[in-house]
């Protein structure tokens, strides 16, 4: 792992989050893309060689709809470019961390992978890869 991809923000109602964070960065999302299999609709900003990726919920049973239900909005997870997933989950399930869930395709034609944050001091770890390295 050797930079921050992006980090993501669990956001209750996007349109009041991006004219927040329009303001903020002065600067608009760059991308927006649903992401079916996680329930929820993402936007990017650029943040030099990372981005903020704002995560909204598109159903009750989505990931981002019970973490606000627990923990209102901030920050969700932290993601780390990683070369190949793969590799890196062999290594990490070694060291001891647990994995969640499979190897799937996630926003911004990635390949992702969560680590339960039981395992990383409390922070939900995303793994990327970009998914055309495949
Ligand atoms: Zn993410």
């Amino acid at each position: 792992m050797k930079k921050i991809e992006h980090i993501g923000i669990a956001v209750a109602n996007a349109d009041k989050a991006i004219s927040t964070f329009n303001a903020l960065f002065n600067a608009k999302p760059y991308k927006t893309e649903k992401v079916q299999s996680e329930g929820v609709n993402t936007y990017f900003y650029k943040m030099g060689e990372s981005k903020i990726e704002l995560l909204e919920a598109t159903n009750p049973e989505s990931p981002i709809a019970k973490f606000l239900a627990n923990r209102k909005e901030g920050i969700h997870h932290l993601a780390f470019h990683v070369e190949d997933i793969h590799a890196e989950i062999k290594r990490l399930v070694k060291e001891g961390f647990n994995v969640l869930g499979e190897v799937k395709k996630g926003a911004d034609n990635k390949l992702i992978c969560f680590l339960h944050p039981k395992t990383t001091s409390g922070v939900l770890v995303e793994l990327c890869q970009e998914a055309n390295l495949e």
